[in-house]
């Protein structure tokens, strides 16, 4: 449960971080040197950045909490030996499945199989609305 949700918590925080970096160069920026006099851009900054920052810094620990979480989740398997096998049927994952998705549980057919059932092949993690997620499986090959 918990693995099921540290991943889009991860991408979240990402996209808070950049995302804020990239609207603050490349729209507030622009628009401040076309509107606002010198003085007045400095105190658009100081105030942007006093209440981004904040931000920034929970996404910051946040990235590093669930990515070291990830990383010792599948260390702690590797060392148990179970890396790399389906949490469904205890067959091996190919090798290709792994390099496209590195955190994966199962196999494509148990995760076909359980996306069938449950809507998703990862487990309940809070948010139910997995309709509008489409992955392609012709993408990741099990030759
Ligand atoms: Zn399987």
């Amino acid at each position: 449960m918990t693995l099921s949700i540290l991943n889009p918590v991860h991408i979240l925080s990402v996209v808070i971080w950049v995302g804020g970096m990239f609207f603050a160069y490349m729209a507030l920026r622009p628009a401040a040197i076309s509107t606002l006099e010198p003085p007045l851009r400095l105190q658009l900054w100081r105030q942007t950045f006093k209440h981004f920052f904040p931000w920034v810094w929970a996404a910051i620990i946040t990235l590093l909490v669930t990515g070291f979480w990830m990383m010792f989740d599948a260390l702690q398997k590797i060392k148990e030996g179970t890396y790399g096998i389906c949490e469904g049927c205890g067959e091996d994952i190919p090798e290709e499945r792994l390099c496209a998705i590195p955190w994966t549980r199962f196999c494509a057919k148990c995760a076909q199989e359980y996306e069938q059932m449950y809507g998703s092949y990862m487990e309940s993690s809070g948010f139910e609305n997995y309709s509008d997620l489409r992955f392609n499986r012709e993408d990741i090959t099990e030759e």
